[in-house]
């Protein structure tokens, strides 16, 4: 089924939307137009709504906010993919050595590739690009660097919660948080 909305809802529907199996473990982050499609599609169940409707021609449509597979698919719940978005959102946006949060960053291998580091959660860290080019092809303590913190793999839970703004307050059980009152 295809539906047009306005241009003006282009935004709205672009808002996330938390996406859990059928047996409501969080599986990923979709955007309110997917999630939409979805729904039309009889792939999902909309468990919670934003206030927001998005209006086209002849329907009016409440976002949806959290939504839920019809069919379970099979996933490591626990494991977040390895990639540079994932890595930069781990690490708050922020250099691990020097701490600056503002301007583009890159990736950083701690043990460089050359010298046997691979691409784990465990070796690869946010960087500014001084820092980066600082290091070079040095281990941190060859290049007189400290890390903030030592990296870690992400717990996808707390990934998620990363997502969660205020206006996502009914997204916190499913995240298992408490409601906030
Ligand atoms: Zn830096």
């Amino acid at each position: 089924m295809n539906i047009f909305f306005k241009p003006m809802n282009g935004s709205i529907l672009n808002k996330v939307v938390l996406v859990l199996n059928s047996n409501y473990t969080p599986l990923h982050i979709c955007a309110t137009k997917r999630a939409i499609c979805l729904y039309y599609l009889n792939k999902v169940d909309i468990l919670e709504y934003y206030k927001e409707a998005a209006h086209s021609p002849s329907i009016s449509f409440q976002l949806p906010s959290v939504i839920k597979l019809k069919k379970i698919i099979k996933y490591n719940s626990m494991s977040v993919i390895l990639n540079r978005k994932n890595i930069v959102q781990r690490d708050h946006h922020t250099c691990q050595y020097c701490g600056i949060s503002s301007g583009p960053n890159t990736v950083d291998h701690i043990i460089p590739k050359e010298r046997g580091g691979g691409d784990s959660w465990e070796n690869l860290i946010t960087a500014c690009s001084p820092c980066n080019l600082k290091k070079g092809n040095k281990t941190p303590a060859e290049a007189g660097m400290t890390m903030i913190k030592q990296p870690a793999r992400p717990n996808r839970i707390h990934y998620f919660q990363q997502f969660m703004q205020q206006n996502q307050l009914n997204w916190r059980p499913y995240l298992f948080m408490e409601p906030l009152n």
